[in-house]
């Protein structure tokens, strides 16, 4: 049995980034850019108003004076327009500042009559204008090699004329689950069966980390069928094989690697839940064969499964989102084995949730957030820990 952290870097040692692909922005959504960004524009890219209403010249206006509307100039045309004492220009939101103009007066503020307006405020410099570049300058880094690509940099990134982005690898993924006891969802169940739910668990746990699901199948607890499947699986980047990892005589799973010729790296972790966990490797598959226990495939996943993944599709950021909580209970790990405790984080505070058992499905679907307590660790109610954020 190794440690959590050994296991860790032997899977990250044993897995590559794949080669990075193009992508239109439109479907870069929460993959890990592959190369740096930096503006090819300042943002705003000019000068312009934050209002409907007239540009003035500010040192010429005060409260009550009366200006001539000289011109108009709406957002899209660059129409070279100037104010000069005495004079405003109607302007719109997002259209260039005419040469001259120093501020934009609302129109909320003016009293218009023909021709001409009455400015019924004071007027300051600078007041509702975008000055070109405060936002963002030209060569800024705005995206890093690595980083998640959310939202915001996307729309950060069109800003700057960009249609594609160059990402990290697709990973392909297939799943496989064991056990004769396992039932498909829909079908009947007979005594002493259970319906099959870690397929649904790790393909979910796939999507979210961003690799495709290319093959999802159950497989019995027979040596001959297993090798068949396996052989299938590992034409993926992962192959994630479900129970059938213990120590029983239904549990073929390792022997079936052996046979196939996967060089097994990884044997037997110390966590909790999740102790026996298998990782080989077999040409460009990396093999993992996670606990049956639901809570031990989720567990599992989320300590070794999900950052080789995230290495494979070139993020740098391996770790869960850790936040730092109140604690609401007294906690003591007496086992042999780091414990990671399942709970809900809200409002700043953690309280462990359902039973904390390997099989205890619906605790976990109750939690939010992982605590580890390291071996032999304490902790005391009302303490500040860290914990693992995996739902957010
Ligand atoms: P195993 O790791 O194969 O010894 O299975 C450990 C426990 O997990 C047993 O109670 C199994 O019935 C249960 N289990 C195994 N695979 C699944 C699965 N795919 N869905 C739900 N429970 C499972
Ligand atoms: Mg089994």
């Amino acid at each position: 049995m190794i440690s959590e952290e050994e296991a860790r870097k032997k899977i990250l040692d044993g897995t590559q980034s794949l080669p990075a692909r193009r992508l239109p922005l439109s479907q870069a959504l929460g993959y890990f850019a592959a190369e740096d960004y930096l503006s090819r524009l300042p943002l705003p890219t000019f000068d312009n108003s934050a209002m409907d209403g007239y540009a003035v010249i500010a040192s010429s206006c005060k409260k009550g004076q009366r200006l001539r509307v000289s011109g108009e100039q709406p957002a899209g045309p660059e129409l070279r327009l100037r104010v000069s004492p005495g004079q405003a220009v109607r302007i719109f939101t997002g259209a260039p500042m005419p040469a001259g103009a120093d501020a934009i007066v609302m129109q909320e503020d003016v009293t218009r009559d023909g021709d001409e307006m009455v400015i019924n405020t004071d007027v300051e410099t600078g007041e509702f204008v975008r000055r070109r570049g405060c936002d963002l300058a030209e060569g800024q880094k705005i995206l890093g090699k690595g980083e998640r690509i959310g939202p915001a940099s996307i729309a950060l990134l069109a800003s700057q004329g960009f249609a594609d982005v160059m990402i990290g690898g697709e990973v392909k993924a297939g799943i496989l689950s064991t056990g004769d006891e396992l039932v498909k969802p829909g079908g009947k169940l007979e005594p002493g069966q259970i319906y099959e739910s870690n397929l649904a668990l790790l393909n979910a746990l796939l999507q979210r980390c961003g690799a495709i699901v290319k093959s999802e199948e159950h497989c019995r607890d027979e040596r001959e069928s297993l090798i068949e499947a396996i052989k299938r699986g590992i034409k993926n980047n992962v192959l994630i094989i479900s129970g059938g990892v213990s120590v029983g005589e239904h549990d073929l799973v390792k022997d079936a690697l052996h046979e196939l010729g996967v060089q097994i790296d990884i044997w037997r972790v110390a966590i909790k839940p999740g102790k026996p966990f298998v990782f080989g490797q077999l040409n460009e598959c990396a093999v993992f064969g996670l606990p049956g226990n639901p809570v031990s495939a989720f567990v599992t996943f989320l300590q070794f499964v999900r950052p080789a993944i995230l290495k494979m599709m070139g993020a740098t950021n391996l770790d869960l989102p850790q936040v730092p909580a109140k604690l609401t209970v007294d906690l003591t790990n007496d086992g042999d084995r780091a414990h990671y405790i399942r709970g809900r984080l809200e409002h700043g505070r953690f309280t462990p949730v359902g039973r904390q058992e390997s099989h205890a499905l619906f605790g976990l679907s109750q939690s939010n957030a992982l605590l580890r307590l390291a071996l032999g660790q304490s902790l005391k109610a009302d303490e500040i820990v860290d914990v693992q954020a995996w739902d957010s």
